[in-house]
């Protein structure tokens, strides 16, 4: 058993507004979102290689749960909604009350935090950010949203 799967291309807008996970699907990918009026790309930002869509994986006939991707799978780059809510997650953390040494740990680690696979270090100031600091649920929003899901698993418990 060696199935590779079939993967789709996907439109997105600027803002991670899904236009659609399989751009065969429709006929016309219009230029801007009807959501927020950005732009619609089908490839990366970076490379142009197609943004991933569905993945015709365990079955042929039903994709995978779709979920839309932070990171470019061929170059790696960050996609633009990603870039925007690590900005808005600094802003978050720029905006407690915490030593300044604590605030630039906090932003370097987020990029550990996106990953399926934290270190054990940057989890546990996570945690301990979230439960003690971070008591305004917007902010908590903002900063989990970055993480990736076994991150916020881990912190928040799911
Ligand atoms: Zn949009
Ligand atoms: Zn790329």
């Amino acid at each position: 058993m060696n199935s590779i799967g079939t993967l789709k291309t996907a439109a997105i807008c600027v803002s991670g507004h899904v236009l659609s996970t399989d751009v065969d699907k429709v006929a016309h990918v219009p230029d801007f979102c009807d959501t927020c009026g950005h732009q619609i790309r089908t490839a990366c930002w970076s490379c142009g290689r197609p943004l991933v869509g569905d993945f015709y994986g365990t079955t042929p006939f039903a994709p995978d749960p779709y979920k839309r991707p932070a990171f470019c799978r061929y170059c790696s780059a960050p996609h633009p909604w990603h870039v925007a809510a690590i900005s808005a997650a600094h802003t978050v953390i720029d905006s407690t009350g915490i030593p300044q040494a604590e605030k630039a740990l906090l932003r370097a680690d987020l990029a550990d935090l996106a990953t399926e696979a934290p270190h054990v270090a940057s989890t546990t100031r996570a945690k301990d950010f979230v439960e003690r600091v971070l008591t305004d649920p917007v902010g908590r929003q903002i900063y989990l949203n970055v993480l990736s899901e076994a991150t916020r698993k881990l912190i928040a418990g799911g």
